[in-house]
């Protein structure tokens, strides 16, 4: 047996997270399980019948490199069609394994050894561990509960959090798991930053088309800003394939360029038959991409009342499929000990905020529910939490 450690020291810290440890004590319980983020229906039939045909019609080898021209083309309509941006498919769009492989290669493609990235906290977590990966370094903003029931930042410690060595802006907005939407005056402040200091913006968009209040506003559309901007979506969120993981990064070519050489020693390719799959669900009807935002608003509403009638203070997410809850009404403990006694007590799952936080004072009593789930499972769920706590 080796003496030394087998995790590298730059993952010393991004051990298993707790999602699979509370998806195990769902499963053990029988617990709905409202904590990981996926939706518990497939997306639409005609995008998986045309995965199927893909596959008999036998596209099953490796794609291009930077995916099928004609899924980079869908991407660039897309983006036209609901952002008015004019992409070029052959240099500015680049298909990816999913968001998460254009988040890694971007970190990898972009940093040197000791950059700095700038991001709001709490973050999704492969931030942290792409941008430690890439052997830079985690900068990190707090988003904190406003008395108005959203969530902001301090202007000041935004831009504080600048300085000669950041080299990218990681932005996620709608964002998870807080559910804020970046507003445009909060916008124009990060664009202002970016230029300032020289800085890349990395932008991940994957909930753009599940917004409640307010608009989604791509930063790339500020003055400005497309020349230093990676758009990144997936066909996870919008069609609700998260098992597929094809999705895209959009921008300025030498940028992608560079995520681009990265990315090809990362997977090279991915998903043959579901790039041209995915295109046909781009170039879906507008009805299809509002009804998923109204779809969703309605599951939204029908959580937040069942968590209201339970005691919870909720803070309703303006976007994303995420709630937050503080659970100081109904509980003195802490977010962790709460969530990991909440199966047996309520018979639900959720996840603790503390996780999603860089500062671990933070999120201590706020706890996440995902309800991109039926109504009927989102009812009980609701109805066991006020028969425990209400
Ligand atoms: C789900 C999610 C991703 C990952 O997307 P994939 O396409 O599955 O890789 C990235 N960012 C955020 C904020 C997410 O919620």
């Amino acid at each position: 047996m080796s003496r030394r450690p087998y995790l590298a020291s730059r993952l010393q810290g991004f051990g298993t997270t707790i999602f699979a440890e509370m998806s195990a004590l769902a499963a053990q319980t029988g617990a709905l399980n409202l904590g990981q983020g996926y939706p518990d229906a497939d997306g639409p039939d005609e995008v998986k019948q045309a995965a199927i045909d893909a596959i008999f019609a036998g596209v099953n080898q490796y794609s291009p490199g930077p995916g099928t021209m004609d899924l980079r083309k869908a991407v660039a309509e897309h983006q036209r069609r609901f952002y008015d941006f004019d992409l070029d498919p052959n240099d500015e769009v680049l298909v990816t394994a999913g968001a998460t492989e254009a988040l890694a290669a971007s970190f990898l493609g972009l940093c040197e050894t000791g950059d700095e990235v700038v991001a709001f906290d709490p973050t999704y977590d492969s931030y942290g561990a792409g941008i430690a990966m890439a052997g830079a370094v985690l900068k990190t903003v707090p988003l904190l509960p406003q008395s108005d029931g959203t969530f902001g930042f301090d202007d000041d410690e935004l831009r504080r959090a600048f300085s000669p060595k950041t080299r990218l802006l990681m932005l996620n907005t709608p964002h998870n798991p807080t559910g804020k939407v970046f507003t445009p005056s909060e916008l124009q402040l990060l664009a202002e930053l970016c230029q300032e200091h020289d800085v890349i913006a990395i932008v991940d968009e994957v909930y753009e088309h599940m917004v409640f209040s307010g608009t989604h506003v791509p930063l790339a559309c500020l003055p400005g800003m497309f020349e230093r901007t990676v758009t990144i979506s997936s066909a996870g969120k919008t069609f609700s394939f998260t098992g597929w993981k094809v999705g895209w990064a959009t921008g300025p070519a030498p940028i992608l360029s560079a995520i681009r050489t990265a990315k090809q020693f990362l997977t090279f390719v991915n998903g043959a038959p579901f790039q041209p799959a995915v295109a046909v669900g781009l170039r879906l009807p507008n009805d299809y991409f509002n009804s998923l935002g109204v779809e969703m608003e309605a599951k939204k509403t029908l959580l937040c009342e069942k968590l209201d009638k339970a005691g919870f203070d909720v803070l309703e997410p303006e976007g994303t499929y995420f709630a937050t809850a503080d659970i100081s009404p109904v509980s003195k403990k802490k977010s962790v000990e709460f969530c990991m006694a909440l199966p047996e007590e309520a018979g639900v799952v959720a996840v603790p905020c503390s996780v999603f936080y860089q500062d671990e004072r933070m999120g201590d009593h706020h706890i996440r529910f995902c309800f991109a789930k039926s109504d009927a499972f989102l009812a009980e769920a609701g109805d066991r939490l006020i028969a425990a706590y209400g």
